[in-house]
């Protein structure tokens, strides 16, 4: 039986959003549990190097951080709660399931890496706080299956954690201000960035130059990049996408194509970058939502087309005492996460007060920043054209974009569940964290996204994280 620890508030996650959660409940009286996959605190954003220091943080150099005053804060008095024994702290910890029985949930945990020693415990809380962020969004394309593609967030976490590069001569791909962090860190850690190419245009901005402003911040960011790209020569190509990765047992290079705004290819414009080693690509990101589906909190699509949580101004889902914080209500950044952390760690440690919720209007304007820029970079409409019938769409089952289509024409496969029982579409090791999102477009029909309903039956996954047959015997109930 694992060790059960029982506190007045859980929190899961200690990205930036779980941090502030866990920094505000524990600052309002509240006895916290922190459970992370993380080995450290820092989440996505903030991911570091390893630390060797105690408390940890002073030894270490942040390759390309942004906001890292706010993490050492956050952190400071994240450490100090600890050291008073106010906060438990279980890193390298999963839940893999949460169960919300009478009036305390329950997180059942599992180590994140089977080999790294970690002891899986029990959480029982009062109230939880869910902090779980996301992950990259991806989009087949012939010959991405083959070694050298990587998420660009893949490509990013290596530069974080390590000061490495996973190659020489990078092609990064997609849409988003989240390119550009990634082709700056790549060219300031040594590496050749041949091209960035952004499906969207600067101009789908013009409508939402009010929501831009409310976020200075955001431009002078992008400033700073630009400087970056000019340094070291970096062609920012708008309207571009990569049509096919070029090799046989690794990628070796890629054939692009200017697109339209809906994101046709213009005939006559195929190009060729021959002699790459690294394709990054990154179509936003996708929350992390089974934990909030499976404690049946309420959810909606986003802007995005992503699924996210429903929630009040405090934080607080549909179901009582749950509240959601970070990118599972909306990707917004980090800056966003921390304040919604900071609103939700409050809250649930002091759920019968009225206490007005700080900084809601920085959260407003956060929200709006983050509704702009969903607009103005969504997933072109026309993606699914550049597939052809035997792009490997979801890899764990080896299923093809022409599979996919066929069981949608032929059986009226028009949704992820009756897609994963016609071809096993998500039904691998990933269980459709991949492929999910394309899977529910392809699902949908040509130049469709997918709605609530079939997002939510993706997200639909009896165990958050895969478990042991020992630990799922070992279960006290
Ligand atoms: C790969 C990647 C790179 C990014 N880089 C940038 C960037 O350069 N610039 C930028 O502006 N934004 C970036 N973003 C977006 C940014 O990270 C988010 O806006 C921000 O980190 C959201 O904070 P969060 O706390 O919601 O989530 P996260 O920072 O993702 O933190 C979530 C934490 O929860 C943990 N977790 C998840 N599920 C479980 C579970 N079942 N059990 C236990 N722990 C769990 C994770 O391990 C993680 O530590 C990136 C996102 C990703 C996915």
């Amino acid at each position: 039986m694992s060790t059960v620890v029982t506190v007045d508030v859980a929190v899961v996650g200690a990205g930036p959003a779980g941090l502030a959660a866990a920094v505000a409940a524990t600052e309002t009286g509240a006895r916290v549990a922190v459970v992370d996959a993380g080995n450290q605190p820092g989440g996505q954003f903030w991911r570091h190097a390893p630390e060797t220091g105690n408390p940890g943080t002073a030894d270490v150099q942040p390759h390309g951080h942004h906001g890292w005053s706010t993490y050492l804060d956050l952190r400071a008095r994240f450490d100090a709660a600890r050291s008073a024994g106010r906060i438990t702290y279980l890193p390298g910890l999963q839940v893999w399931m949460a169960q919300h029985s009478g009036d305390a949930f329950v997180l059942r945990t599992t180590a994140a890496v089977a080999s790294s020693g970690a002891t899986p415990a029990t959480v029982a809380a009062d109230r939880l706080v869910l902090c779980p962020g996301g992950y990259d969004r991806q989009l087949p394309i012939p010959g991405w299956d083959l070694p050298g593609v990587m998420a660009a967030g893949g490509i990013q976490a290596f530069i974080k954690a390590n000061g490495v590069l996973p190659g020489k001569r990078f092609v990064i791909a997609g849409t988003g201000p989240f390119l550009l962090p990634v082709a700056a860190g790549i060219a300031e850690a040594g590496g050749k960035v041949l091209a960035v190419l952004e499906s969207s245009s600067p101009s789908a901005w013009l409508p939402h130059l009010r929501a831009a402003a409310g976020v200075p911040g955001k431009a002078l960011e992008g400033m700073a990049y630009a400087a970056v790209f000019a340094r070291h020569r970096i062609p920012y190509r708008t309207r571009n996408i990569v049509t096919e990765i070029l090799g046989t047992d690794r990628a070796e290079g890629v054939r692009t194509a200017r697109v339209d705004a809906a994101g046709r290819v213009r005939p006559g414009t195929a190009r060729t970058y021959a002699d790459v080693d690294v394709v990054g690509f990154g179509w936003g990101f996708t929350p992390q939502l089974e934990l909030p589906v499976s404690l049946g909190v309420e959810t909606r699509l986003d802007a995005d087309g992503s699924l996210v949580g429903i929630v009040d101004e405090r934080q607080q889902s549909s179901v009582p005492g749950l509240y959601l914080a970070g990118e599972v209500t909306g990707v917004g950044g980090a800056t966003l996460a921390v304040l919604e952390g900071l609103a939700a760690g409050a809250a649930a440690a002091r759920p019968e007060s009225d206490v007005p919720v700080k900084q809601p209007a920085a959260i407003a304007r956060h929200r709006r920043f983050a509704q702009a820029m969903h607009h103005a970079h969504p997933v072109p409409a026309a993606w699914q054209d550049w597939l052809s019938p035997d792009t490997t769409v979801c890899r764990c089952e080896e299923v093809t974009a022409g599979e996919i289509t066929e069981a949608r024409d032929q059986l009226g496969a028009r949704d992820i569940r009756s897609l994963k029982s016609f071809t096993r579409a998500g039904m691998g090791w990933c269980q459709g964290r991949v492929c999910g999102f394309a899977s529910a477009c392809l699902s949908a029909g040509p130049g469709q996204m997918p709605d609530a309903g079939s997002l939510a039956s993706s997200a639909k996954r009896p165990l958050a994280a895969p478990v042991g047959i020992g630990e799922l015997a070992a279960q006290d109930g």
